[in-house]
């Protein structure tokens, strides 16, 4: 009869890797997917799931910066403030102070004067910290890159309307109001003498940040809690716009990737219960299945099963009935357990969800969910970034920017770097190897090797700052 459960839940895994199974022909399905909804996004408003906004940065930030400059990346629960010196010629970023501030709680809800002269207090109270050190701005109008990473529609690269609040945000008056003003205004109220120079979303901070250092950097991504994507687009293929954009070629593309989808994603029955379990269903599919926010929640939906096929977790799973217990740094410490008797999954078995004695098969079981979760994400993140590179002409498929196709598989082939920001990618050891190797995967070796992965590490904020020196009015 045990062997007959075990056979059960063998079937539960075998079953969820399938249908996680992501061969390289069904990951260039991706990629194509990827590349036509992009066209479709760009073609017009609401033309695809991939909102395609707009972001005004029509310039990219090339190392000959100088100055002092400051950033201030409200993304979440904290927000930052930083100061960055520029001293041109590329040179290495002096970050003479940061500062990480939560965001108190009631203020998520409240009016929008009062989080932002809360926000501009805290510049505030940052600026005056200077002093008369080394960097202290004689009189002049200091200048702020704002990273607000909320949906926002821009009409120029200082300005935006918030759209809609999100991650636990709700502060009705602050919807359909330009950000940079209701900042600006703010920091007026407070005698304090700076302005936004530019507002920008993260991924575009990690753009911009990975330009300063290397001008091949033509594409961002961030992998962490959520999931995004930026590429620096030519004008002429901003199709819904045409006309408009008139001062340069291109313009940075912010995609909101996270909401992609396509029938060619590997679906399975659990994450589609996730879905429509969320407080946003048919919303965010792409990050969903990749982010951090979810993947724990995938494998508690296979243990979950496996617990009620059976009896191999023992007979008290209730906390495995709790959504979101699993989160990805647990799932990263028992896909990395390398202790012969899996020791740390025992830990985190017994710890968290309050499962003893699990047998070593069972525990190995457990290594192989996380192994299928992580590697579906990670492959299909590689997916979504060859994509851009398809869209923009450089994933070495033969056909160049100027549209000329060429013949062979010696295509020359633009040096291309994609900065990368998120915890997946910079602390999930296996996260990025499988995301490194998908890419190799599905490009092939000698294109792959023209393409370069960067970590841009405190890119949304740095960025925004560096950014605000590129599009600086004193020069
Ligand atoms: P952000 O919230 O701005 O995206 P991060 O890039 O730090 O910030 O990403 C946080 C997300 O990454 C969270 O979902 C967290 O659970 C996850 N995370 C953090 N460290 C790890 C890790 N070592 N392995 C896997 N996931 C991690």
């Amino acid at each position: 009869k045990s062997r007959r459960r075990w056979t059960k839940v063998v079937k539960v895994l075998e079953e969820f890797e399938e249908g996680c199974a992501t061969p390289v022909e069904k990951l260039r399905q991706v990629v194509d997917a990827m590349a036509v909804e992009m066209h479709a996004g760009l073609a017009s408003e609401g033309g695809s799931k991939l909102k395609m906004l707009l972001t005004f940065v029509q310039n990219l930030p090339n190392g000959s910066e100088k100055g002092v400059y400051y950033g201030l990346d409200l993304g979440g629960t904290n927000f930052r403030v930083l100061r960055v010196q520029l001293g041109g010629q590329r040179s290495a970023i002096l970050e003479p102070g940061v500062e990480r501030q939560p965001i108190p709680e009631h203020l998520m809800t409240s009016t929008s004067e009062e989080l932002f002269d809360f926000i501009a207090a805290s510049l505030q109270k940052f600026v005056e910290k200077e002093g008369n050190g080394s960097v202290a701005l004689e009189g002049k109008l200091r200048e702020l890159g704002f990273t607000f990473s909320f949906p926002m529609k821009q009409a120029s690269v200082s300005s935006g309307i918030l759209i809609k609040w999100t991650k636990g945000f709700s502060i009705h008056d602050t919807v359909g109001k330009d950000v940079s003003e209701c900042l600006n205004q703010a920091l007026e109220r407070r005698g304090l003498d700076m302005r936004v120079a530019v507002l920008i979303n993260d991924t575009v901070g990690t753009l911009a940040l990975g330009h300063y250092h290397d001008e091949d950097t033509v594409a961002a991504v961030i992998i962490g809690t959520g999931t995004n994507a930026c590429y620096l687009e030519r004008s002429d293929d901003i199709i819904k716009c045409q006309g408009l954009l008139t001062t340069s070629g291109a313009m940075v593309v912010n995609m909101e990737w996270g909401n992609f989808w396509s029938s060619h994603l590997p679906r399975t029955s659990y994450d589609i219960e996730l879905d429509s379990e969320s407080p946003n269903p048919n919303d965010q599919g792409f990050e969903k299945m990749i982010s951090g926010m979810y993947l724990g929640d995938i494998v508690r939906r296979v243990i979950l099963k496996m617990s009620q096929e059976s009896d191999v977790f023992g007979l008290s799973f209730s906390k495995l009935l709790t959504p979101f217990i699993l989160r990805s740094p647990l799932i990263a410490a028992m896909h990395e357990d390398d202790s012969p008797d899996l020791r740390e999954v025992a830990r985190i078995l017994g710890e968290i969800l309050e499962i003893g004695d699990v047998p070593l098969k069972v525990r190995k079981l457990v290594v192989k969910v996380c192994d299928v979760v992580t590697r579906r994400a990670a492959r299909l993140a590689a997916a979504g970034i060859v994509g851009i590179l398809k869209k923009m002409g450089r994933d070495g498929s033969g056909s160049t920017a100027s549209g000329k196709v060429k013949g062979g598989s010696h295509t020359k082939m633009r040096r291309t770097v994609v900065a990368i920001e998120g915890a997946l990618y910079t602390s999930y050891t296996l996260f990025r190897e499988y995301l490194n190797d998908a890419i190799a995967d599905i490009l092939g070796e000698d294109i792959s090797s023209h393409v370069v992965l960067k970590v841009m590490e405190d890119g949304s904020g740095m960025g925004a700052a560096v950014l605000a020196a590129a599009y600086s009015s004193s020069g």
